[in-house]
């Protein structure tokens, strides 16, 4: 196999693996410092996951939440983009295998991030819709709006009802958000689209495995959560297990069924480290096992950040929660660490600081739990959005988000109910 092309530099090598909030993070914090940088993604394009679930709404258009390697690092030399998926790493030879070629390091930063963990049930990963990609959040918003085409036309109550309705399984933020958003779908845009379809008709089930909702916030966001849900009609079944789909019907644990074609799957992530790293990096939930430097255990000069990194900290005895803070601050105090190594000076040891979690539910009711006080409601769905708008990479996806909200703010009518089919042209498909 060949090398990929990269210019010798003379500079040491950084490889960073994943371009999210992480592998990001580190690398724009590495530009035009003395470093060769390469950064390796799939996509030639940083996500902004947090707003998935308004592309998959057609709140958003999914260019607004997506941000190009290329374009932010047009100034720095110092940076090489490849867009490859990494096969597996070969840790003996300091190397990576991609299906581009190969790529030498000198240091390497694992920041792959997860999967979406489907606790090993085939059924449910080839069946259920995750949101784990912009192209998902796509998908599911094509879905979510040929069924409405479909239960137009279809006679059977029975199968109009599978059409119409939708269950959601996982009740942490991103599946509350999701039954928030469908609700207010429901509510405020269906009538005016679809007059002929009884919106009534149409059930969202939010299905959670634990007793409350929102595991990990306080208990009065988990409450408020529930009953911001209630107010919108979302129905929540707490302590309860999906555990079979069949494309039509979705099964629960307790013997229970419900009639729904899709089912959207937000109900975890788990790490999957590469191929040839040694079992002593083998962490809990297919994490990779780090120390308080981010080093990989058992290695020199491999480093893992952000969601597939577990690093115990005393306040964190079951390591970092899963969050773009999280990989955000692993990514800074490594950019400092290697500064650090590279000018001779002792390295700093990581301490995650909490700044807080929040989830919103739909128009004015969110719930925010700061490290010294919580609240909810209206106030704290203003400060749902403000965080998010500020933290969206670049000025043109702020602006274009900030009038995209208030225009569907104003009007109760987002405009991007289309459904687009990707096609290779014809030629292509022989
Ligand atoms: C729907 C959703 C909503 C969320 N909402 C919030 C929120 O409101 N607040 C919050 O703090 N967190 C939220 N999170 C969690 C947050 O997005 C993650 O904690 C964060 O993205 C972790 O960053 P990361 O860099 O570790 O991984 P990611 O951001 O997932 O990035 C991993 C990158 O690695 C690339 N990659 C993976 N494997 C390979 C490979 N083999 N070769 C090449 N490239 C590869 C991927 O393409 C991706 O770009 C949400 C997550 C989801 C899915």
């Amino acid at each position: 196999m060949t090398k990929i092309n990269l210019p010798e530099t003379g500079q040491p090598r950084i490889v960073i693996v994943g371009g999210g909030f992480a592998g990001l993070a580190l690398a724009r914090q590495l530009a035009g410092k003395p470093f060769q940088v390469v950064l390796i993604d799939r996509n030639n394009y940083h996500q902004f996951q947090p707003l998935f679930y308004q592309v998959a709404m057609a709140g958003l258009e999914p260019s607004s939440i997506v941000f190009p390697f290329r374009k932010l690092f047009q100034d720095y030399s110092n940076v090489y983009i490849r867009v490859t998926e990494v096969a597996s790493i070969e840790t003996e030879n300091r190397r990576l295998i991609t299906p581009l070629g190969i790529v030498n390091y000198d240091v390497l930063v694992i920041a792959t991030g997860a999967e979406t963990n489907f606790f090993g049930n085939a059924k449910l990963a080839q069946l259920a819709i995750p949101m784990k990609s912009v192209s998902e959040a796509l998908y599911l918003r094509n879905a979510i709006l040929d069924d409405y085409e479909k239960a137009l036309t279809c006679p059977d109550v029975e199968e109009r009802q599978g059409y119409l309705d939708i269950v959601i399984v996982g009740g942490g933020p991103t599946g509350v958000e999701v039954a928030g958003s469908l609700a207010e779908m429901k509510q405020y845009i269906l009538p005016k689209d679809y007059p002929e379809l009884n919106v009534s008709e149409i059930d969202i089930h939010l299905i959670q495995g634990s007793g409350e909702l929102l595991t990990g916030m306080s208990n009065a966001a988990s409450q408020k959560a529930l009953a911001f849900l209630k107010e919108l009609g979302v129905h929540v079944k707490l302590n309860t297990i999906v555990v079979d789909f069949d494309g039509e019907k979705v099964s629960m644990n307790d013997g229970t069924t419900l009639r729904a074609r899709k089912v959207i799957w937000a109900a975890g992530v788990t790490g999957a480290p590469l191929p040839g790293l040694p079992e002593t990096a083998r962490g809990p939930a297919g994490r990779i096992r780090v120390d308080r430097f981010h080093k990989v255990d058992g290695l020199d000069e491999v480093y893992a950040i952000g969601d597939i990194a577990y690093m115990e900290e005393e306040a964190y005895p079951k390591g970092h929660p899963q969050l773009a803070q999280a990989a955000m601050q692993q990514a800074a105090n490594l950019a400092s660490n290697l500064l650090r190594q590279k000018a001779g000076k002792p390295l700093r040891t990581f301490k995650y600081r909490n700044l807080g979690s929040m989830a919103t539910i739909g128009r004015h009711r969110a719930v925010v739990d700061l490290p010294r006080f919580q609240f909810q409601g209206a106030f704290a769905w203003l400060i749902w959005l403000l965080v998010h708008l500020f933290q969206i990479l670049g000025v043109k996806n702020k602006v274009f988000v900030f009038f995209n909200w208030v225009w569907n703010y104003l009007t109760y009518d987002q405009s991007l109910r289309l459904i687009i089919r990707p096609r290779a042209p014809s030629h292509k498909n022989n």
